[in-house]
Order: C-alpha cells, then sequence, then structure tokens
C-alpha cells in the first residue's frame, strides 16, 4: 500500500480509499496555522466496512500461531527503523513538537512497543494445571486465552505514534484485529503505520484506520461489529464512550486524563530535583496526560525550587519544530489554545502571583500563526481553585508550599483523577511510603516517565479504567475460557 499526503487517506482492508469528492477536514501546522493536508473524513459507510474488513481477516490473524504474529511485530519495528525519518517528519509536521522529542521519544517508543509486545506475547504461557477440587474429585484445571476480537483503537494527537502503537501492538499481538481512529489533528502516522504493517506481512485488513473527529468516533464504537474498545483521550470523552458501549456490554479499556502532583522534599538537591521536576512540566509543551501541573514543594526550599524551575521555564526555546535547536513547540491549535488561556485568566482572577510566562509570545512573522503559548508558572493559588483542580493540559504549573509529609499526601490525593505522582526526596525510606500512599496507577521517585513496558500503565478515578502493559495488555486483549476436565 502507497500513502500520498496530499490527501491523508482512510485504510480500509488493505487499500487506501481515494476520497472521492468525499468530505474532507483540513490538517493544520500547530507551528504556523499554514493548512498541509486535507484528511478525508470516513462516513458511517467507511467506518462500517471497515469493520467487516477487520472481522473478516481475525479469521485468519487469530489463527496464525503466537511465533509468526511475533514475527510480523519485529518486522514492522523494523520497517519503522528503516523509514525513521519519515515516521519523525510526519509526527513533527501533525503535531508541532520540537523533532528531537520526535527522534528522542515518539518514533524510538512506537518501535519499542512492536518489539517489547512480541516478546511479551511469546513469553506468555497458557496456565495448565492439576487440582484437587472441594469435593475431593481431581481434576485437569487449564485456561486457554482467545483473542477479544475486532478492538477499535481511539487515540489522542499529543503522542499520536506512541499512543497508538502501544495499542495496536499487543491487540494484534494477540491475534485481534483492529479498526483505529486516530485525532483528526494527528493523522498522518497512523497511515505510515498501515503501509508499514503491510510490507510487515500482516494480512490485509487486520489493520484498518477511519478518520473524522468524534462522531466518526462514536460511530466506530457504537459499531454492532466491534468486540472491544481501547480509548486514549479525555475524560469527559471517555465517559461518553462508555455510554455509547453500555448497552452492548463490550468491554473497555480507558486511560484518560490527569492532573498530577510532584511533591518535593526540603532534602533534595535543588538543582537535581528541579532539572527532573521540569522536564515533568514542560515536556511536549506540558501535553502529555502524564506531564505535573501541581507542584507541592517544602517550604524552607519553596522559594530555591521556585526560582530555579522558572529559570528553567525561561531557558525553553521555542522556535520551528524542524529547528535542531527548538526546546519547545505550539500547542496543538489556536482552540486549544484558547482552553489554556481561559485557565490562564482564572488562575489570575483567583489571585495567582505569575512567576514565569502567562501569555503569548511573539516569535515573529513566520509563526504568527501557530498556537505558541509562554511557559507559565503560578504560585498563591490553592488546592479549592479550578486552575489547581481540573486538567489544563499545557505547559503550566501551580506551585503550592507545604509544611509535613502527612500534610503533603492529603494535598496530592485531594483531586478528582488518579492518574501519576512523582516524589522527590533523598530519604528513600519516605519516598516508598508516599509513593504507595498516592492515590494514583504510577508513582516515580527521582525521576518522571521511565517506563518498563512489561509494568501495568493506567489510572484511577477520572483517569481512567484497567491498565495496558505487560500482562495487563494480555489480559485485555483477550478473553480467557477455563476447561476443566474430571480425572
Ligand atoms: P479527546 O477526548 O478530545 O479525544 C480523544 C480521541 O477521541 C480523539 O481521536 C477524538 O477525535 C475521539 N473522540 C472525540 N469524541 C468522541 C466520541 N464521542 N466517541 C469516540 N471518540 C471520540 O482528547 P484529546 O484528543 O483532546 O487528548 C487530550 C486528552 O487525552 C487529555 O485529557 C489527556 O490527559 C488525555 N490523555 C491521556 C493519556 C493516558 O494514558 N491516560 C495519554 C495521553 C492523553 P477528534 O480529536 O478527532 O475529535
Amino acid at each position: 500500500m502507497t500513502g500520498k499526503q496530499e490527501w491523508i487517506r482512510n485504510a480500509v482492508g488493505g487499500q487506501f480509499v481515494d476520497p472521492d469528492g468525499g468530505r474532507g477536514v483540513d490538517n493544520v501546522d500547530p507551528a504556523t496555522g499554514r493548512v498541509i493536508a486535507r484528511v478525508h473524513v470516513a462516513d458511517e459507510h467507511l467506518v462500517d466496512r471497515a469493520v467487516g474488513a477487520a472481522n473478516r481477516s481475525l479469521h485468519t490473524w487469530s489463527r496464525t500461531p503466537v511465533r509468526e504474529r511475533a514475527d510480523v511485530l519485529r518486522r514492522a519495528a523494523r520497517r519503522i527503523e528503516e523509514r525513521f525519518a519519515e515516521f519523525v517528519a510526519a509526527e513533527v509536521a501533525d503535531t508541532g513538537k520540537p523533532i528531537r522529542l520526535a527522534r528522542e521519544l515518539d518514533v524510538p517508543r512506537a518501535i519499542a512497543n512492536f518489539r517489547a509486545f512480541a516478546d511479551i506475547v511469546s513469553a506468555a504461557g497458557e496456565q495448565a494445571f492439576f487440582t484437587d477440587l472441594p469435593l475431593g474429585r481431581q481434576a485437569l484445571n487449564y485456561t486457554v486465552r482467545k483473542p477479544l476480537g475486532v478492538v477499535a483503537v481511539i487515540v489522542p494527537w499529543n503522542l499520536p505514534l506512541l499512543l497508538l502503537t502501544w495499542k495496536v501492538a499487543p491487540a494484534l499481538a494477540c491475534g485481534n484485529t483492529v479498526v483505529v481512529k486516530p485525532s483528526e489533528l494527528t493523522p498522518s502516522t497512523a497511515v505510515l503505520l498501515a503501509e508499514v504493517l503491510s510490507e510487515a506481512g500482516l494480512p490485509a485488513g487486520a489493520y484498518n484506520v477511519v478518520h473524522g473527529d468524534g462522531s466518526t468516533g462514536a460511530t466506530l464504537t457504537g459499531h454492532r461489529g466491534i468486540d472491544g474498545v481501547t480509548f486514549t483521550g479525555s475524560s469527559a470523552t471517555g465517559s461518553k464512550v462508555m455510554t455509547t458501549v453500555a448497552s452492548r456490554v463490550r468491554p473497555v479499556s480507558f486511560e484518560l486524563g490527569g492532573k498530577n502532583a510532584a511533591i518535593v522534599f526540603d532534602d533534595v538537591d535543588v538543582e537535581e530535583a528541579v532539572a527532573g521536576l521540569s522536564r515533568s512540566v514542560f515536556t511536549n509543551t506540558g501535553q502529555v496526560c502524564l506531564c505535573t501541573e501541581r507542584v507541592y514543594v517544602q517550604r524552607n526550599v519553596f522559594d530555591d525550587v521556585a526560582a530555579a524551575l522558572a529559570d528553567r521555564a525561561r531557558a525553553l526555546r521555542p522556535g520551528h519544530p524542524f529547528d535542531e535547536t527548538t526546546t519547545t513547540g505550539p500547542l496543538i491549535s489556536r482552540e486549544h489554545r484558547r482552553k489554556v488561556l481561559d485557565y490562564f485568566a482564572l488562575a489570575e482572577t483567583a489571585g495567582a502571583t505569575v512567576l514565569v510566562g502567562g501569555g503569548v509570545p511573539d516569535l515573529g512573522p513566520e509563526l504568527a500563526g501557530g498556537a505558541w503559548i509562554e511557559p507559565t508558572l503560578w504560585t498563591g493559588l490553592n488546592n479549592a481553585d479550578r486552575a489547581v483542580r481540573e486538567e489544563i493540559f499545557g505547559p503550566v504549573a501551580a506551585l503550592v508550599p507545604f509544611d509535613s509529609e502527612r500534610e503533603v499526601i492529603g494535598l496530592a490525593n485531594d483531586t478528582d483523577y488518579g492518574l501519576a505522582a512523582s516524589i522527590w526526596t533523598n530519604d528513600l525510606r519516605r519516598g516508598h511510603r508516599v509513593a504507595q500512599a498516592m492515590h494514583v496507577g504510577m508513582a516515580w521517585i527521582n525521576t518522571w516517565f521511565l517506563r518498563d513496558l512489561r509494568s501495568p500503565f493506567g489510572g484511577m478515578g477520572l483517569s481512567g479504567i484497567g491498565r495496558e502493559g505487560g500482562a495487563a495488555s494480555l489480559h485485555f486483549y483477550t478473553e480467557p475460557t477455563n476447561v476443566c476436565v474430571q480425572l
């Protein structure tokens, strides 16, 4: 298959579909505001064709031996490596993220996702054991895990390829077929992946792409031919997807929003801790679900931490994403910037002191149409303020002082979300104690976003349902059948 960029096309049953007068939306470069391509929006009929193709392909792919499925995944990883520059360029053009970030994080993680799940699925054995049942009978008791079926994969725009492959790799590894809907804002790498998977030997129809906005997503998740839904996105959309799926009682895996806390104790080396903390606030212009938006700092190092973090924010270099010296990009769209700026206004009305940032930078005429925003830090807010309670999804954090360990555990857990936390301390016993007390799916000590792909990923509360990663992915993407034979 080949996919040309003028129209970003849907991929159905192993073919790219020509738009043929169909509806399109603009694909906009977030750094400049220029239109770089048109995205062909999949209508109901096309979604139906994609689900049908995935259903037909399921018969072959689910019966393909695990070893061969793992080989396809490894070949896909190799093909992404061979076409590395193309994937990086497409991801940067769609998202506006600095090229260094796409090269160091997004595309390498996509490759790692395929390799990791090839290994994980190969290592997973079926369980079989002899057992004494309660009534004194002996039995051979075992469980087989079978593919879930046709999986709808819906992903957002912030880490398009990384999050897509995080779901597609295990889904395919387990013998499922997929229909994916990328964000309409970042459709390109999902299409490149269709080429790569076809080159790697995946049967036609096992990986399908349908483009469009939320209504395409709703058509897909509501389709009768879908056996499960894996979704990454905002909590509000997650709730809508749940409603759509509820009437047919299909399994869902939800990786949703966050309002993540960092806790900085006074025993840290301030420069060292702030280097990590700064990454956790500003990476990808704060548009990572794991990013820190609440920073609780022990009172006697509060001023030092605030000053050092503000220095880091000032040192970030906005610029053209393809410029090697750029270290921070724009937000994904001007619409999203409107939302972030509304929170800036809310914070100031609530009495925030703006340590740094707070507005829109002037980067000259070339970038004037982009969705640029200043990295921003506030003091003077508390947990009652909306800017400290609601997910903003931008390069922004509120710094709040605390006195004791007990107090800060209460403050950090005082949220409807429960995705991630980071704890910065040189007292490892305290680090473990506090990490375990956090109501989150993931806690880091003296680091952030360091991930072993065999570990469970996900959150609690408004941050999601279920976990993916390692064995958790194998569980979500398969259904167990227990067989018990009396001996
Ligand atoms: P959205 O929830 O707006 O969108 C996510 C995806 O769902 C997009 O592809 C979107 O399409 C689609 N969609 C929208 N409405 C529906 C619907 N009714 N039915 C089915 N699909 C629909 O999130 P964003 O794209 O704005 O992404 C940012 C959010 O994602 C943040 O809240 C962030 O925290 C979260 N996120 C969570 C992660 C995690 O692992 N926990 C990781 C990364 C991000 P379209 O955009 O084309 O309208």
